[in-house]
């Protein structure tokens, strides 16, 4: 079979699988984004492969439910697609090196400096697996020793960041708790001669390291630097005046180890703090120190801290501190969805989302308003376990786990989003009784039904003359004029023909003239296109929906039929998830 019959075979088993799952009709979005999730080797050529998928969609829908099954016990479509879905269903982390059952201690250490994302969930997800794997410890540490970024809002954004995914650290302590220690520390280093304090100007210091080139405070005498050691603690230098820095080497290869800083002097209020310290140490020094004497086995970090991997040795050793393991892996951020706050902010200060809970953020607070479960994320996240190669995975490729996950427990609901009247010319009256979901138990509904019903415009815009559809669940109509009017059709007039189900007719979603109310879906589009901010990165879909929408709980799933699932939000509006 050559490669493009083998992805016509693996495309045409999706469609008949999904055709099958919607009751004789597979939907083109969703088959996309299976395609995608299924098969992310195909994603590159997606855009090609549109066509091709639209035709087998067409062409399947166009068969008998009979036929269609028929073809896909042939295919053996379920087998084959369970497999890959199963290969993906209970992911596993690689086992850890050097790690007994029982002393695994794993930290996740967040800066409380902005709304907890979808890389953060990579990060406490993975320390919470492995301390789980390993029936051991899990620390979540603020690393709160900069004053200037911190804020008690994030601490708590984090902690419910971290509640909602289902994170439950045996320990939450704050790097700020032990600053004293730290600045004891901090000055053993400097009595050893490890680390000096520093007293030029920033600029100096940044030309300096560019030229390799060692500063004049490197080499004072040990009194000159206890004198300044002193000073640096007891208040005498403003901020900026000077910073205690580690004794590298100005000309290494690694730019990391020129004499980076350690501690610096800050005047500004800490959350935790206030005002009571000036002296905080850096990342550089305080992750080390805190993670060996929080007892840590394995510490993991994104792979841009690669290059500070030696200084973080450094400084145990200089400090006589027992080493944890250190441990990389790949940033986590969604393709067109930026997770850096230099990008986000700007967008969340000038008012062009809605919020750090704006849907089209990754964010937690916004993948949760969005309709994410927990429960995808993790199976997601632990699907690309470590690895270190930096990949932007699509959205799609956590819809993936969502949606398998929405579809046991979302109501299936009725919303037309450009409503066209329809006028019956021989109805039938009265309330039917709908299933709001077709295999599990989420009860039903009463729709009180007329003579007048809604569809969608774009139905409305394909149905010809004489043709027959289904209204789902109700009964077959057949057009037997539309009514134009300059902006388009004003109403169709159609004949009932009856409640035989055929198979081989568009089955249409439909809202009764007697029960509906107006109903809002937000969808949220790509926040960036080629690193560009998205003007047109929301939809508003102002429709109409089943009445019954309204005695639906706030929060709750719901998959609009032939539109996708989507979190009802407010009373008359829901947010859009996926198809
Ligand atoms: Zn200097």
């Amino acid at each position: 079979m050559s490669s493009d019959e083998a992805i016509q075979q693996i495309i045409k088993k999706i469609v008949l699988r999904n055709a099958i799952e919607y009751g004789g009709s597979a939907k083109y979005d969703v088959v996309i984004s299976k395609v995608v999730g299924l098969r992310p080797d195909l994603r590159p050529m997606i855009k090609e492969l549109i066509p091709l998928i639209n035709k087998i969609v067409d062409d399947v829908n166009s068969l008998d439910f009979a036929d269609q099954e028929k073809m896909a016990s042939k295919l053996l479509v379920f087998q084959v697609v369970d497999k890959a879905a199963n290969r993906k269903e209970e992911p596993s982390l690689p086992p850890l090196q050097g790690a007994t059952v029982g002393e695994v201690v794993t930290r996740f250490p967040p800066e409380p400096n902005g709304y907890p994302h979808i890389g953060h969930a990579k990060a406490a997800i993975i320390d919470q697996e492995y301390a789980r794997m390993y029936e051991g410890k899990l620390i979540l540490r603020f690393d709160d020793t900069n004053p200037l970024n911190e804020k008690l809002e994030f601490y708590n954004a984090i902690k419910e960041g971290l509640e909602w995914l289902g994170i439950v650290p045996d320990l939450i302590k704050n790097a700020s708790d032990d600053i004293k220690i730290l600045h004891s520390y901090g000055r053993r280093m400097v009595i050893k001669e490890d680390a000096y304090v520093c007293t030029c100007k920033s600029d100096e210091i940044h030309s300096m390291r560019a030229k390799g080139v060692d500063c004049p405070c490197r080499t004072l005498d040990s009194n000159d630097q206890m004198e300044r050691l002193e000073k640096f603690f007891d208040g005498s230098f403003e901020q900026n005046e000077a910073i205690i820095r580690f004794r590298g080497n100005m000309s290494d290869l690694n730019t990391a180890m020129r004499d980076p800083t350690l501690f610096r002097i800050i005047d500004a209020d800490h959350p935790k703090l206030g005002r009571s310290i000036r002296v905080f140490p850096t990342y550089d020094f305080a992750a080390p120190v805190e993670d060996s004497l929080d007892g840590v086995t394995h510490a993991m970090r994104t792979k841009e801290y690669e290059l500070r991997n030696a200084l973080y040795f450094s400084v145990l050793k200089s400090l006589c501190l027992r080493q944890p393991k250190l441990m990389e892996f790949s940033r986590l951020e969604f393709e067109g969805m930026p997770v850096s706050k230099r990008k986000l902010k700007p967008l969340v200060q000038d008012g062009l989302v809605a919020g750090w809970d704006d849907p089209r953020l990754p964010t937690l607070a916004a993948l949760k308003i969005r309709g994410v479960l927990p429960e995808a994320i993790h199976k997601f996240i632990l699907s690309l376990g470590i690895s270190l190669a930096d990949t932007k995975p699509p959205f799609e490729s956590l819809e993936a786990y969502n949606r398998k996950l929405l579809d046991k427990i979302s109501l299936r609901l009725f919303f037309v989003k450009h409503p066209v009247e329809v006028r019956i010319r021989n109805p039938i009256l009265g309330k039917i009784e709908l299933k709001n979901h077709p295999t599990a138990q989420l009860g039903t509904r009463n729709v009180q039904i007329s003579d007048r019903v809604y569809i969608d415009r774009a139905d409305a815009d394909r149905l010809a003359r004489g043709q027959e559809i289904r209204l789902m669940e109700m009964y077959n109509i057949q057009l037997e004029d539309k009514i134009q009017e300059e902006n388009g059709i004003d109403h169709l007039r159609v004949i009932n023909t009856g409640q035989e189900i055929k198979t081989n007719i568009p089955k249409v979603q439909w809202v009764s003239n007697d029960d509906m109310v107006p109903f809002t879906v937000i969808v949220p589009d790509k926040l960036f296109i080629n690193g560009e901010f998205n003007k047109d990165s929301l939809h508003t879909y102002n429709g109409i929906a089943e009445s019954y929408v309204s005695k639906v709980q706030l929060g709750s799933h719901i998959q609009f039929v032939r539109f996708g699932f989507c979190r009802l939000q407010t009373n008359g509006v829901a947010i859009y998830t996926h198809g």
